[in-house]
């Protein structure tokens, strides 16, 4: 059979490595289209090689001679600045990793969604950017999204165990993140150094801050909503520490279907790249009685207020979703370059929304570029309360 046809963008991150590292044990069943990066040439132009890539784009212009002089003689297509990313996306592949990080994903991720093929989605700060519109131009160009967030992978997992109109509850799990049983008093004083320390697993900075903050659950139902097209009172969030179940599905029998994994993000990305079939040992599998015992708590969102200000503007909706990511990805550079503490990071949040509310920002995106206005307005009004809330 003919090699299938793929490409990754965000191949040089957490979750490009892991999908690489799936691809590298079976390299004659792929045929790498296009990958790309932000500003990484030469880990890029090292993978381009190694996979024998026909197109690498770098969306830092400034990347382009270190890219260019690392491909030299190879024959591999090489391009710069955020429409080569696109073009990265609309390379014709019959799968692609959406795994950039944040809300510049959106374009590319949506460029490979017209393709009409599938789209394994890792980045969900775009389903929470523009979900509405995202899920409208999928279903348009008839493009399957594969969820490869493990909760979300987890879900549809369950959800297969029956019918999609019998679901009357869907939850998905959390580590609670390194800070879970820290006091107000503790959280105050947490460094950048604790946040980048996730107890699970080794991801992106932005989305390990995240995890401490519980931003990513959060984010998470915001995700959910619109993969699952589940209404917010039928989404729920449940601490769970062990991190062996990843999402659940309670039916209207009362049944609750629960999908379990070793906390690997290589089984969620193995489930998207060979869908509907299954690649043999993708990972380890699950050993229940050493882990012997399966804890579950509510989340407290006074301490992780995060949690709370998602679900609030997930309730709201009205681009409401889209201001809170982009209020959030400054919030979290900023604490990651020390211009903020930790618990400024909520506040923060929570400041930009009232004031976009008060400024009249708040609106359903209509277009991509309608939500990208919307992304950058919040960026410069979060930019603009930084100094007071950081005071
Ligand atoms: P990383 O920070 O490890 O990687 C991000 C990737 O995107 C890198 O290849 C980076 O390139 C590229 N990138 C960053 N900014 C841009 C940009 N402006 N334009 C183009 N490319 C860009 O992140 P992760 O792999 O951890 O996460 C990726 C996405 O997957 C996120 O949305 C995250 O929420 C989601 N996710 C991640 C999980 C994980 O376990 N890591 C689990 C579930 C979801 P460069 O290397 O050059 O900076
Ligand atoms: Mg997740």
């Amino acid at each position: 059979t003919a090699p299938m046809r793929i490409s990754i963008l965000g191949a040089t991150g957490s979750i490009g490595t892991s999908t690489i590292d799936l691809v590298r044990r079976a390299p004659k069943r792929y045929a790498v289209q296009a990958i790309s990066a932000n500003s990484n040439a030469s880990g890029l132009a090292q993978i381009a090689r190694e996979l024998r890539a026909g197109f690498a784009a770098v969306a830092d212009p400034k990347a382009y001679r270190a890219l260019k002089a690392e491909l030299s003689g190879s024959g591999i297509e090489a391009a710069a600045g955020p429409e080569a990313v696109s073009e990265a996306g609309a390379r014709d592949a019959d799968w692609v990793m959406a795994a950039i990080s944040g809300a510049s994903g959106l374009e590319p991720t949506l460029a490979a969604v017209k393709r009409g093929r599938k789209v394994a989605l890792a980045n969900k700060e775009c389903l929470v950017c523009a979900g509405t519109l995202f899920m409208r131009t999928a279903a348009e160009h008839g493009a399957t999204i594969l969820p490869a967030d493990s909760e979300h992978n987890a879900i549809a997992q369950a959800m297969g165990a029956g019918s999609r109109e019998d679901v009357r509850k869907i939850t998905v799990t959390a580590s609670g993140g390194p800070f879970r049983t820290f006091t107000k008093e503790q959280l105050k004083a947490v460094t950048r150094e604790q946040a980048l320390k996730h107890p699970n697993y080794a991801m992106g900075a932005k989305i390990t801050v995240d995890s401490s903050t519980m931003m990513n659950k959060g984010l998470e139902l915001i995700e959910a909503h619109h993969l699952f097209d589940a209404p917010p009172e039928m989404l729920d969030a449940v601490v769970h520490p062990q991190q062996a179940i990843h999402g659940m599905v309670e039916f209207r029998d009362g049944s609750l279907v629960a999908a379990m994994a070793t906390p690997d993000m290589r089984l969620p990305i193995a489930h998207c790249l060979a869908w509907p079939d299954r690649i043999t040992d993708a990972a380890e599998p699950l050993d229940l009685a050493r882990i012997g015992t399966l804890t579950f708590e509510t989340p407290d969102t006074d301490r992780f207020p995060c949690l709370k200000l998602a679900r609030q503007a997930m309730e709201a909706g009205k681009g409401a979703p889209t201001v809170l990511n982009a209020a959030n990805e400054i919030a979290v550079a900023a604490f990651l370059a020390g211009g903020l503490s930790y618990l400024g990071i909520p506040l923060l949040v929570a400041a930009a929304l009232d004031a976009a509310a008060q400024r009249g920002l708040m609106h359903e995106p209509s277009s991509v570029s309608d939500a990208l206005e919307i992304d950058r307005a919040a960026r410069s009004l979060a930019a603009e309360l930084l100094p007071e809330i950081a005071a």
